[in-house]
């Protein structure tokens, strides 16, 4: 796996690193029970979240910059991955592998995976993204998505390009979470195969309910959804307008209606009032390490 030819994601860069900068080997920040994600990924033991460090998209607002632009975090070998999937699995109790942007390192995850394997160590995989994914790529590593946990961030390539540099995300996103949609199993414990998170940004409510549209009408609104009102200005966002605020009760408000009027029953929204910022999960105050998340 040394210099392969990446085309993880759908920038297709043919090189190592490149977009993201991930290298050849997975380079990991922080992992730790993670009891704030939706309740049944948190059941039991907390998700077992590992951050990987890199992204291949880059987030004008992103929560996580130290590790996800600036690459902060950790080399690992295969076999270190795997030992810290094994105490998330043995020694945390924790009910599932929650891998947070892990596109460029499938390859790793799936040979720690089968190092695990054969000593009878296995979780249920849940694959956390932006939905920036390749249906091919989903296809090739699908025994790593029991669960996606995907974002539906965007409904305008314009917008897609200008905060998160990433062409075509409409069209990326939408078919990721189709096929999710018909090849996810879920996990034990009500689980769904798929979640799809609406992040709504300021200034930005109506692509989020857009979103909602074309989830109900080209998918089914018998998905769970998870609307969130968490979203903090962080990084180059502080000097971006709208971006530079919290997201307002009018807008939050349109996204939640518009839902419950296009039918989706299943999935959650959040307490607004509860989204204050000094409350909100901020990534990028986190240290590195094994650790809880959500708390340092
Ligand atoms: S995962 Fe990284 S290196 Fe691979 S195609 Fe995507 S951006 Fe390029």
């Amino acid at each position: 796996m040394t210099g392969f030819p990446c085309e993880l994601c759908p920038r297709r860069c043919m090189r190592r690193p490149g977009f993201c900068g991930a290298g050849d080997g997975p380079r990991l920040f922080r992992w730790g029970p993670h009891f704030g994600e939706e309740p049944p990924l948190a059941a039991g033991g907390g998700s077992g979240c590992i951050f990987f460090s890199r992204c291949t998209m880059k987030c004008v607002y992103c929560q996580n910059s130290p590790w996800s632009w600036r690459g902060e975090g950790t080399d690992r070998t295969v076999g270190e991955l795997a030992g810290v999937m094994r105490d998330l699995a043995t020694k945390d109790g924790c009910s599932n592998w929650n891998l947070v942007s892990p596109t460029p390192y499938l390859p790793y995850v799936r040979a720690a995976a089968g190092i695990l394997a054969s000593e009878g160590v296995r979780l249920p995989f849940v694959w956390n993204s932006s939905g920036y994914e390749r249906v091919e790529t989903l296809e090739e590593y699908r025994d790593l998505c029991d669960v996606a946990l995907f974002d539906l961030r965007y409904s305008s390539d314009e917008t897609a390009m200008r905060l998160s540099q990433a062409p075509e995300y409409v069209r990326h996103a939408r078919a990721a979470v189709k096929w999710a949609h018909e090849n996810c199993p879920g996990a034990p414990g009500g689980v769904p195969g798929l979640i799809v998170r609406i992040l709504v940004l300021p200034g930005h409510s109506a692509e989020a309910v857009e979103s909602l549209r074309w989830l109900a009408g080209e998918v089914s609104n018998e998905v769970h959804v998870s609307i969130m009102a968490q979203y903090t200005p962080a990084y180059q966002a502080l000097k971006l307008p709208p971006l530079d605020r919290k997201v307002n009760r009018g807008e939050y408000e349109e996204v939640a209606e518009a839902a419950e009027e296009l039918g989706f029953a299943n999935g959650w929204t959040q307490d607004f009032s509860a989204a204050d910022p000094k409350l909100a999960f901020l990534g990028e105050n986190m240290p590195a390490g094994a650790g809880p998340i959500g708390e340092s």
